[in-house]
């Protein structure tokens, strides 16, 4: 299941070929030796979904698991919580629709897994679909086909944690799951901020808007005057699912406290862009951990390969001494 708005779904994936699919399973079963493999998908009530249950019905060694459809329950490290396994028991393999249909396709048919199914979704797309393409596959034909928008920004992925494609990219990636295309709209509204907002909605339920029923708004890339700093608000913390605190590990890196982030727990994040997206502030924290995470793991992996060189150091010193005194 895949619970990101304008990213292929295993539905999608799986219309025409459900028996590949439970093949792919047999065959991760096999490897596996007898591990317990859980399948994770979506409590819907729908003909397809219960066509999967009948399904798999019949394979003892496949636990079905259903999760509210709920963004971002898909996680890997949210599914693995609910299902109570720990990474200090054994490792935990977590693998995508697409990725059992691939393992069906080499371990079965014995052909190579070159093709995938990506969507391309969102308000400047023609009409959105799915398509069957191979890594590499070129944007500009994307583009060429699919887009109605004069200027339009292209996103790999969904909206919440998709990445902008530049124009130094000429094809789409190995791991690409949907192509999101918005307007483009470069200008923010001058004190944007404090219009009362009619015809916008947010979160916090801050501008007229709340007072209105229910109604569609576009999505653009526009920012409309909103970049500010945090407010305090706290709206970050409350929709985090990994239980973390935005708001103030956004205020240590801001001043460079990075060893305070890491004991805020950074490493928690599961990157599901839910704080970005809440943040009337509009400040980037989902990003911002990201590149917390990374630079931490770095930092301790070069301090592992110091601690390593200096025990090399220390033996190779041992080493010479105890030759010197046997030579004496
Ligand atoms: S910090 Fe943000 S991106 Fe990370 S898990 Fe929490 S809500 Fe998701
Ligand atoms: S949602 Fe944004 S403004 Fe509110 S506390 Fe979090 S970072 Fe600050």
């Amino acid at each position: 299941m895949s619970l990101e708005p304008f990213v292929a779904r295993g539905d999608a994936q799986l219309h025409k070929r459900l028996s590949n699919f439970t093949r792919g399973l047999e065959q991760l079963q096999s490897l596996l030796e007898y591990q317990p493999i859980y399948l994770v998908m979506p409590d819907i009530k729908s003909e397809f979904a219960n066509l999967i249950r009948n399904h798999i019905h019949g394979h003892a060694w496949a636990k079905m698991v259903e999760i509210p459809l709920i963004y971002p329950y898909d996680d890997f490290a949210i599914l693995a919580r609910k299902l109570g396994l720990k990474r200090s028991e054994g490792p935990i393999w977590a693998v995508r629709t697409e990725g059992v249909l691939a393992v069906d396709r080499a371990l079965t048919l014995e052909k190579s897994c070159l093709v995938r199914i990506i969507s391309i979704g969102g308000i400047g797309v023609n009409s959105p679909t799915h398509i069957k393409v191979m890594p590499g596959y070129p944007i500009k034909k994307i583009q060429e086909t699919y887009v109605f928008e004069p200027a339009a920004r292209i996103i790999n992925g969904g909206i919440l944690t998709g990445d902008l494609l530049g124009t130094e990219r000429l094809g789409i990636d190995t791991e690409c799951r949907g192509i999101t295309i918005l307007p483009e709209l470069k200008d923010r509204e001058f004190l944007g901020f404090i219009r009362p907002g009619w015809d916008r909605s947010c979160y916090a339920a801050c501008y007229l808007s709340s007072l209105r029923e229910k109604f569609h708004e576009r999505f653009t890339t526009g920012l409309r005057g909103e970049g500010r700093p945090c407010i305090s608000c706290n709206f970050c913390e409350e929709v985090c699912p990994a239980d973390i605190t935005p708001h103030l590990i956004h205020k240590y890196l801001y001043r460079d406290l990075i060893e305070e982030a890491e004991q805020a727990r950074v490493d928690l994040c599961v990157e599901c862009g839910l704080c970005s997206f809440v943040c009337p502030s509009k400040i980037d924290l989902r990003k911002q951990l990201i590149d917390a995470k990374a630079l931490i793991a770095k930092e301790k992996e070069e301090i592992r390969q110091e601690q390593e060189r200096q025990e090399r150091l220390r033996q190779e010193e041992l080493a010479r001494k105890s030759s010197e005194e046997a030579s004496e």
